[in-house]
């Protein structure tokens, strides 16, 4: 069923009777030629480029829970392509136009809002970073405005300019970053996938890998055995419990990230705005919930929930730029476990075992990633190369030192 406008008047003077569901809700076959493991953004959006772009719609998407329950339905929405490094200059950017088109490629409400990233720097050596970075992303012909205070008390007059410890000097705004519905997203590519054949399939989770001569030739699964020529992981924080099943162990460490979000107030933040000395992210929802977070807990965890010391923080930063935050309540707070690499970035590349593919290292800024993510590893599945375009992601640049630490923390995965 094509969505439009006309479809939603039909279907309103039917009483919404007859609208059919977005995707097919598969059962597992005994072989597909590709099998991609995770439901969330990134499989999903593998499996549709899949489908799309390489005509590989003999596909399953294997998920444990229900589509959309890891870190896709968990984030706090944000979209962006202001990087740095060239190592991740031209993916970010594939991704934020990939954004740009992805309602109408999808034909499904993302409700991607490019309301703007705002970077608020505090000292004069943090206005030369953002400027170093400005023009990194200029010369990639990407949008980048360094703002001074004025500029950026105009957009955002409530903040605190003048705060003792951290008053704001200005900021490097990206007019093109902004935000989109997370599960919408799932649902759309779900859906795009599902139309074109591939197989969603929900309460199926992996237990281990079928191996033949060598080679990853399936996996089973609490559904029973699956064959395939082809497994992508594509499992977030998951990835180091599954590719121990298969004998490996990964660059990657699971830490929880907290989000949180208010009642609804009116309008009142124009876009996204990140606090530049510490650690803190707000923007409002279309609902009108202040949605925000921070730092990851900064320890190891599988547990979908954080402590409250980093509340405080989150809380504590969020007060040092935005005083009148303390008069709202918080309505909910929740966690997700992130695959952090050790130099921050991703990695999209076969893993060293015949048959197995790998997509993970997505730390806490994988949602913003999900297009150009399953667009490259869309391609590293159907072509068996790198995508030019993530071709930096590979998995032994742990071993080589072609490390791509975009924040320069070092190798420290809690740091990223
Ligand atoms: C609180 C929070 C805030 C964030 N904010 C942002 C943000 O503002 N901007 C941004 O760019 N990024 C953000 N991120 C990061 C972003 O959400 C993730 O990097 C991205 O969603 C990862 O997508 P994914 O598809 O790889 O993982 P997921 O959505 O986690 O999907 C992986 C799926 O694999 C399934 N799975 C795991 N094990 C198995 C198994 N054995 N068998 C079958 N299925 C399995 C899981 O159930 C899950 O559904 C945030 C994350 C969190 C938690």
């Amino acid at each position: 069923m094509r969505y439009s406008i006309f479809s939603l008047m039909r279907q309103a003077l039917r009483g919404h009777a007859d609208w059919t569901p977005a995707w097919r809700d598969a059962a597992p076959k005994r072989a597909y030629d590709v099998i991609i493991v995770g439901g969330g953004g990134h499989g999903l959006a593998t499996a549709h480029y899949l489908s799309k772009v390489y005509g590989i719609a003999n596909v399953a998407v294997l998920e444990k829970g229900w589509i959309g329950s890891g870190n896709a339905g968990r984030n706090t929405t944000i979209i962006r392509s202001n990087y740095l490094l060239p190592g991740n200059v031209p993916f970010y950017e594939l991704s934020m136009q990939l954004w740009e088109g992805l309602e109408q490629d999808l034909n499904y409400n993302a409700m991607v809002s490019q309301r703007g990233v705002l970077n608020l720097y505090h000292s004069d050596a943090q206005r030369d970073a953002y400027a170093r970075r400005g023009n990194a992303m200029r010369m990639h012909g990407i949008d980048a405005e360094l703002l001074n205070a004025n500029a950026v008390r105009r957009m955002a007059p409530f903040l605190d300019f003048d705060n003792a410890r951290f008053p704001i000097h200005g900021g490097l705004l990206q007019r093109r970053g902004g935000t989109a519905r997370h599960d919408a997203v799932v649902w759309g590519y779900a859906r795009a996938a599902s139309d074109r054949g591939v197989d969603i399939i929900q309460n199926c989770e992996v237990t281990g890998f079928i191996r033949e001569a060598g080679r990853i030739t399936g996996v089973t699964t609490s559904r029973g055995e699956i064959k395939a020529a082809k497994v992508g992981l594509a499992v977030a924080g998951n990835t180091s419990r599954l590719t121990s099943l298969a004998g490996l162990r990964l660059p990657i460490e699971s830490h929880v990230l907290q989000a949180f979000v208010s009642e609804s107030i009116k309008p009142r933040i124009p876009g996204v705005i990140t606090f530049g000395a510490g650690h803190f992210y707000v923007s409002q929802s279309d609902k009108g919930g202040l949605v925000f977070g921070g730092d990851i807990d900064g320890y190891n965890s599988y547990a979908q929930r954080g402590n409250l010391p980093t509340v405080e923080d989150v809380c504590e930063g969020g007060m040092a730029i935005l005083p009148s935050l303390g008069r709202v309540r918080v309505l909910r707070s929740w966690g997700g476990v992130m695959d952090m690499s050790m130099d921050g970035s991703p990695i999209i590349d076969r893993a060293p075992l015949p048959g197995l593919y790998l997509n993970t290292g997505w730390c806490y800024g994988g949602f913003k990633a999900t297009p150009a993510s399953g667009w490259c590893f869309a391609h590293l599945l159907a072509r068996d190369e790198l995508h030019e375009v993530g071709r930096d992601y590979r998995l032994d640049r742990f071993a080589t030192g072609h490390l791509i630490d975009e924040k320069g923390q070092g190798a420290q995965p809690n740091l990223h």
